[in-house]
């Protein structure tokens, strides 16, 4: 007789799912191993290593202990005060604030729920998240209900992302901020969006990711504040030589890829 006829499916998939948790552990930790050092450090989950780990495109730029990329810690810099901008520090923006986060990082969602004085996570369509709002129309959220929103690589998702951007602009508290960020490549001038690109494929091959509606240029200032906001545009020139190199805040290693973004800015527009 066969094991599939005296073990039940649900058990069978549980033991599926308990051994490839299990060969994914073994295989981190074999990961770690070979990466021990102390060159870099991931000012998140506080790993230090040789060197961090490739994404497809950028090499030496990911935590294998967390998954942490460069603009996961980029925001834990600034939140720690290591930039030049002291005012940008976690004190002063999140403390006593309501914050709304969308597509939350779990890299960054405890220490800004804990930091705030009332969280929400919100998403299109994942399920662990506080409410599901669709960016361009959020008729559920009355205007002026927070102070800070988030919303890191999301943007290049929203079909129409100059509505979101109005909604973010309403939803807001006056001097609120919204902290926002997107691939855009290097030396970007406008946002490429050719609305004649509709397929996955296409959208790989122009935009960088089967679900990318178009990779932004230096215009999402102007997007922002347009509708009203005062954008303050943030990159690595804001962090002092070794804190970029210690905790990989720029690729040590630069993409060639075309679409690569390899200098990562972070918008920072307040509604005034
Ligand atoms: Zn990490």
């Amino acid at each position: 007789m066969q094991l599939r006829n005296i073990i039940p499916l649900s058990l069978r998939r549980l033991l599926g799912n308990y051994c490839h948790l299990f060969v994914a552990a073994r295989k981190k930790k074999n990961l770690l191993k070979k990466l021990q050092g102390s060159a870099v450090e991931c000012n998140i989950c506080h790993w230090q290593g040789a060197h961090f780990i490739d994404d497809p495109w950028h090499p030496r730029t990911v935590c294998p202990n967390c998954g942490s990329q460069v603009r996961h810690r980029m925001l834990v810099a600034l939140l720690d005060g290591q930039s030049s901008m002291t005012e940008l520090s976690e004190k002063k923006i999140f403390q006593g604030k309501s914050i709304l986060h969308f597509a939350p990082e779990r890299q960054l969602r405890h220490r800004i729920q804990r930091a705030s004085a009332h969280y929400v996570s919100t998403d299109y369509d994942r399920g662990d998240v506080d409410l599901k709002l669709n960016m361009s129309a959020m008729p559920s959220v009355f205007d002026a209900s927070f102070d800070v929103v988030i919303a890191c690589d999301v943007l290049e998702h929203v079909p129409d992302d100059r509505a979101a951007i109005k909604e973010l602009h309403r939803i807001l508290k006056p001097n609120g901020i919204a902290i926002i960020t997107a691939p855009q490549k290097d030396a970007p001038s406008m946002t490429d969006e050719d609305p004649t690109v509709t397929t996955p494929e296409g959208r790989l091959q122009h935009f960088g990711q089967k679900d990318h509606l178009r990779i932004y240029g230096d215009d999402l200032k102007e997007r922002f504040d347009s509708a009203g906001f005062s954008t303050t545009v943030l990159d690595t020139s804001i962090f002092p030589s070794n804190i970029i190199h210690r905790l990989v805040l720029a690729p040590p290693i630069l993409s060639s890829h075309p679409l690569a973004t390899n200098q990562r800015r972070f918008y920072f527009a307040k509604k005034s």
